[in-house]
């Protein structure tokens, strides 16, 4: 007889998050990482709680745009060109995700996803003892021009479409705001719903340790192997030789998920798009709410720990060595934007985004094996989606009816349709 817990592979924030609602609903939970206290995405991340956020990464025109980028070799967006040749089918992908009718496909599942979020984070945080964690003070996105604001007015409507509220404003009314702001900034736009939170670390840190205080195990161990043996009867070998089991496994292992659920035969389309950011405790200028530069695609939040300045889409692969240079580089050019800002002293950090060509992420069943379920693939929004992601899956193992529709969610979307290529 195969025990009948749950095992939840991952302890990133998405990860915890699926083991509180598993343990809410009764289930014995344990949770597998090979460092559970260790660094990862869910403890460096920006620290926003962006369900504003519904428009997909790739937009029709973007293609344009991206050998400029390409070309600054501390730009918004690099591929290290060894891995380039790797990268080719998820960069296929994420064309074909940006053509004009997919983009409005995407942005409806992601807007139906961040529905929830608002609901899902505050019960998890109210019942974690963890509320005070969270600002709900809005987020400013600054212009350096009107004709920037203009160019993204498509984008700007999409949200609205979606009941994101998003009010212009001039440099003066975005300084009015946020007195740090100096005169680079043109326009902006306020979204009152985007909320951050105080140190995604301790956030994630507090989690673990509630979990653990409420009798859910949290071990050290890396899976190597997820092996069904039949009907929620799941083996799991564990690097180093060791064989647990399990009625039901959760895949949230982050931008590593890819190579356990390959390891099942399911096709997934998953890279580390690694992020940068730098943090300075002592920063010279006061933010009260996240600001995004919206030209530059970085963003500085104001966390309990410093304000943290990062952004930056890097693909390299899982294994390549991290450039500090980058989190160096959006420090110095917040300057042009907050002229006060200090920068000494800031400490550099890089993390891997598990990103899928869509934005979407993959909550939901196994193709293959009823009682494995996948939850990773959060891309930019992991924080912001990990309680809701919890709750979904949380409903599939009780086989409870979703109160959205997964279908765009799921891993049989990457499966090879006949004649495609690989
Ligand atoms: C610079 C940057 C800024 C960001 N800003 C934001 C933001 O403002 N808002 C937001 O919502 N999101 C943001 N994100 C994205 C967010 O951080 C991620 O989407 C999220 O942290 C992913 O969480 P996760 O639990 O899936 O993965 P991770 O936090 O990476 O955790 C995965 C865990 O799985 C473990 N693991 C790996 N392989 C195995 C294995 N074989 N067996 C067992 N365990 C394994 C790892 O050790 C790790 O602990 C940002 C990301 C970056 C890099």
């Amino acid at each position: 007889m195969a025990e009948q817990s749950v095992a939840v592979i991952g302890a990133g924030i998405v990860g915890l998050a699926t083991a509180w609602h598993l343990h809410r609903d009764g289930h014995r939970v344990v949770v597998l990482d090979p460092a559970p206290e260790g660094d990862k995405a869910s403890f460096g991340n920006a620290g926003g709680i962006a369900t504003t956020e519904i428009v997909p990464a790739s937009v029709p025109g973007l293609v344009w745009k991206v050998p400029r980028w390409l070309l600054d070799p501390l730009g918004p967006l690099a591929i290290r060109p060894a891995y380039a040749p790797r990268l080719l089918p998820w960069l296929r992908a994420f064309l074909a995700a940006g053509r004009a009718g997919e983009v409005p496909r995407i942005a409806a599942a992601l807007a139906a996803l961040n529905a929830g979020v608002e609901a899902d984070l505050l019960a998890m945080l109210a019942a974690t003892g963890l509320t005070g964690e969270l600002h709900r003070l809005g987020a400013l996105t600054v212009y350096a021009s009107e004709a920037s604001r203009r160019r993204d007015a498509a984008e700007w409507s999409l949200k609205r479409a979606h009941g994101v509220v998003a009010e212009e404003l001039s440099g003066a009314e975005a300084r009015a705001l946020e007195p740090a702001l100096g005169p680079a900034v043109a326009c902006a736009v306020f979204t009152p719903q985007w909320c951050h939170v105080n140190d995604p670390k301790r956030l994630t840190d507090a989690l673990r340790e509630w979990l653990l205080r409420a009798g859910v195990v949290i071990r050290a161990g890396r899976v190597v192997a997820i092996a069904p043996q039949g009907e929620a009867d799941i083996r799991l070998a564990l690097e180093g030789g060791e064989t647990l089991r399990f009625g039901n496994v959760v895949v949230a292992a982050g931008a590593w998920s890819g190579r356990l659920a390959r390891g099942l035969g399911e096709r997934v389309l998953l890279e580390s798009e690694r992020g940068y950011n730098t943090t300075v405790a002592d920063p010279g200028v006061v933010l009260r709410r996240e600001v995004i530069f919206a030209e530059r695609k970085f963003v500085a939040t104001p966390l309990s720990i410093g304000l943290r300045i990062g952004g930056a889409a890097e693909f390299g692969g899982l294994d390549a060595p991290a450039n500090p240079r980058r989190a160096q580089a959006l420090a110095r050019l917040a300057r042009i934007y907050l002229p006060g800002l200090r920068t000494e002293g800031g400490v550099a950090w890089a993390g891997h985004r598990p990103a899928t060509p869509d934005s979407l992420p993959v909550i939901g069943p196994s193709v293959r094996h009823r009682n494995v379920f996948y939850a990773f693939g959060h891309g930019h929004l992991g924080l912001t989606q990990a309680a809701t992601t919890g709750r979904l899956i949380a409903d599939l193992l009780a086989r409870r009816e979703p109160p959205i529709d997964l279908a765009p969610y799921a891993i049989a979307r990457f499966q090879r349709r006949a004649g495609s290529r690989p």
